[in-house]
């Protein structure tokens, strides 16, 4: 049982016989079948023109900062945001885009007030002011749509694109009821992980403007991205986007349950319990040797979990209400022993 994340899935059987029958070809020349398919298939999805299959999500998310920016120009972005934090400054390292960080308020959101006052006047002092990146889900949270209709004419007032980290879209959907097109309307390009919830080993996709994904496709080929007989990969995504994407509901499902049993073991205790984000509960321990004998306790249990004062539980694939039972009966007894 792995409850760091929901990159830990192992592919199904049915899932890996989907990639064994996959037909494919040299995908740098625009061969693979399975691979055309499937960038049409997720472009129409979220009601792009073109669509972009890329390694992994920091990818997709670094062509399409890449693609959106040219060096000495510059990306809002927020402070906590993947596209900053979490991916090695390769948009500053690899393009010479200016990242402008903002703080993340509570609801996943950047403060417009504060975009407006950020947004660089055209001066030779400043870098130019090209990008609002935004993250939805964040940390588990749905981004509202009003909100990203707000930026949006936000952005359009000052001639500014807007990027979607949507690493975890599929999670908004479920939670929302909207569809992927709904979703990704506000934004010029969007990232989709398929190796999280959706359950595929690899790969990300990088949705947008048809002559957007051409310079993205340059891009992919620079950064060692261009990959040869990858439909195999694809095949595992259009099997997922078949199969998997009507249970994301149980993994929230599983999340709610979750937060409530803990909430419930926590009463008059020290720890905090979030409720349920999307596929998400945020466990507030006393400190973090505290946090570390717990990893250790679960670990002899055969259970895996970070070692954070801030605990991150997340559901997935791999995780059924009989796991989450067998967890919350030993996350009680581990309580007894403190
Ligand atoms: C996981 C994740 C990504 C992409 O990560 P990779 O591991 O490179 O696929 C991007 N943004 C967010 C918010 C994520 O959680």
């Amino acid at each position: 049982m792995d409850l760091r994340s929901d990159t830990v899935t192992q592919p199904t059987l049915a899932m890996r016989d989907a990639m064994t029958r996959a037909d494919v070809g040299d995908d740098v020349y625009g061969e693979d079948a399975t691979i055309n398919a499937l960038e049409q298939r997720v472009a129409r999805w979220l009601g792009k023109e073109d669509a972009l299959f890329c390694s992994s999500g920091t990818q997709s998310n670094l062509l399409g900062l890449l693609s959106h920016c040219r060096n000495g120009e510059e990306y809002i972005v927020g402070q906590e945001y993947h596209t900053y934090r979490y991916e090695a400054g390769g948009a500053a390292v690899l393009g010479g885009i200016v990242p402008q960080t903002i703080e993340v308020e509570a609801d996943g959101t950047l403060s417009l007030d504060t975009i407006a006052e950020r947004i660089k006047p055209n001066d030779p002092h400043f870098p130019i002011t090209r990008l609002l990146a935004f993250e939805n889900t964040h940390a588990g949270q749905v981004v509202s749509q009003d909100y990203f209709a707000q930026a949006r004419s936000l952005a359009e007032q000052h001639g500014l694109k807007m990027h979607l980290d949507g690493a975890r879209l599929v999670n908004a959907m479920a939670a929302t009821q909207l569809t992927a097109a709904e979703l990704a309307a506000p934004f010029d390009s969007v990232s989709v992980c398929c190796s999280k919830g959706l359950g595929a080993p690899v790969g990300s996709l990088l949705v947008g403007p048809a002559d957007y994904i051409a310079r993205a496709r340059r891009w992919r080929k620079m950064v060692g991205g261009g990959m040869r007989q990858a439909g195999i990969l694809a095949a595992a995504i259009d099997y997922a986007l078949n199969h998997h994407l009507e249970r994301i509901q149980d993994d929230h499902d599983n999340a709610k349950w979750l937060a409530a049993t803990l909430q419930n073991l926590c009463v008059n205790s020290h720890i905090g319990v979030s409720d349920a984000r999307t596929n998400m509960v945020y466990v507030t321990l006393p400190s973090l040797e505290f946090a570390q004998s717990l990893q250790r306790f679960m670990e002899e249990n055969k259970i895996k979990v970070g070692a954070a004062r801030k605990l991150r539980l997340v559901t997935h694939l791999d995780i059924t209400r009989h796991d989450l039972e067998r967890f919350t009966v030993l996350f009680e007894e581990f309580l007894k022993t403190q």
